[in-house]
């Protein structure tokens, strides 16, 4: 690990590693239930000291970490494939498309790489208790995490959760809370207890190493790339906080000079939660009204991190696009029908707003594009169910089944 400190993102004070936990003590002031965060902190390395520490014959990306390996949980997360989508592409008219498909964690979601790291983060601290809101991810990743670390998840989440979710959740030995509410609910009421009663808040973007956990995404997009900037990254967005961490990612890489850019960033919302998409067009903050996308996970009425997410789109020379369930829905089963990744709605908006940022022209036919493919498929059954038809049982004889498959000309 190299030193750092935190940086407010928002006043810009510098503030010691135990001297803050979650947001900057003057900026976090001003904030109140119902705006986005203010005063997010960021980790600062000190990049002397990594350049110093860094052997390019074996890179250590632990260095990138600010927990001290000691700390880490016996969890391993990450280190999911990158692989070409060559048939995607070429319906998609991309030349040089590939997935990076987070959907193979341990618990389903990219969200394993942020609890990983906050559940260091406890264990370098001594507290035994996490507690987190989410609309399902989050919380059945941080579960996961505290399962095989012996340590307690206590667990808001929208009570119209998706079953897998809260399967996971059970399963995983945590505490359950289901709200009678939204996310927006959850997410108030959690950091109210942790004030009241203590423990360790894993809120998104409230705790500012969820920003360094899902960092490793984009961390390991470069590494795997053979050390090379993509020219667009497409990442579905609710809070913010992915489309956050993996900017960050190259913005470390870029300060550590091992990246000479930045990658352009596409940041897709879906029609029904957009507020950061409209903050980024309008440049004027405002709530979505009414966040009820079937893609659950993007789904959020005031995204925590909408102040960093737009400026991460704005240095990077990144847009952002919405998109309707419809999309969504055809979205998913092109992915599944040409690339064999089962994806959750949330994750299947990526190809649904990379399919109209190609159309724009944003996105060239020669650019080379990440997608970031952020949940598995089995996350959400239903939800994949809703856009397909499940033929009628057929009766247990060759004849039957040839006259049926005769009759989709098979
Ligand atoms: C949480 C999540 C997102 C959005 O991440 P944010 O950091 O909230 O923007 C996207 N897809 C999936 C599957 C998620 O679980
Ligand atoms: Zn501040």
């Amino acid at each position: 690990m190299i030193p750092f400190r935190y940086t407010c993102t928002l006043c810009g004070r510098s503030f010691e590693r135990d001297e803050v936990r979650y947001l900057c003590p003057v900026c976090g002031r001003t904030y109140a239930p119902g705006m986005p965060l203010q005063g997010v902190l960021e980790v600062a390395f000190d990049w002397e000291l990594f350049r110093a520490r860094w052997d390019p014959s074996s890179p250590d990306w632990d260095l990138f970490m600010p927990v001290e390996k000691e700390y880490f949980p016996p969890f391993p997360v990450g280190g999911t494939p990158l692989l070409r989508a060559d048939r995607l592409g070429q319906e998609l008219d991309l030349r040089d498309l590939s997935l990076k498909n987070d959907g193979l964690n341990p618990s389903g979601s990219l969200k394993d790489r942020a609890s990983f790291l906050v559940v260091a983060e406890a264990s370098r601290l001594g507290e035994n208790r996490i507690v987190a809101a989410s609309t399902g991810n989050a919380a059945s990743a941080l579960a996961a995490v505290c399962a095989a670390s012996g340590k307690q998840a206590l667990i808001f989440v929208p009570a119209a959760a998706p079953r897998a979710k809260l399967a996971q959740i059970l399963l995983y030995g945590a505490t359950l809370v289901p709200i009678d509410g939204s996310y927006d609910d959850a997410f108030r009421l959690s950091m109210e207890f942790t004030e009241a009663e203590g423990g360790l808040n894993r809120n998104t973007a409230y705790h500012p190493l969820t920003i360094e956990g899902k960092k490793t995404a984009g961390l390991e997009i470069f590494a795997q790339n053979g050390m090379k900037v993509p020219d667009v990254i497409v990442i579905p967005v609710g809070d913010g906080v992915i489309l956050h961490g993996v900017h960050k990612a190259f913005a470390d890489l870029r300060a550590a000079g091992l990246a000479p850019v930045l990658p352009r960033l596409l940041c897709v919302q879906s029609e029904r939660s957009d507020a950061i998409h409209r903050y980024f067009t309008s440049g004027t903050y405002a709530d979505a009204p009414s966040p009820d996308t079937f893609a659950d996970s993007i789904s959020v009425r005031t995204p925590s991190n909408a102040v960093m997410a737009r400026r991460a789109l704005l240095e990077s020379r990144g847009t952002s696009v919405a998109v309707s369930d419809d999309e969504i829905r055809t979205a998913q089963a092109q992915l599944a029908r040409t690339t064999g990744v089962f994806a959750e709605p949330a994750a299947a908006a990526t190809i649904a707003g990379l399919r109209k940022m190609r159309e724009s022209g944003w996105v060239s036919p020669d650019d080379h594009v990440v997608a970031l493919i952020t949940g598995h498929g089995l996350k959400d059954v239903d939800a994949a169910l809703s856009g397909v038809a499940v033929p009628s049982p057929v009766a247990p004889e060759l004849s039957a089944v040839q006259a049926v498959l005769a009759k989709c000309g098979q």
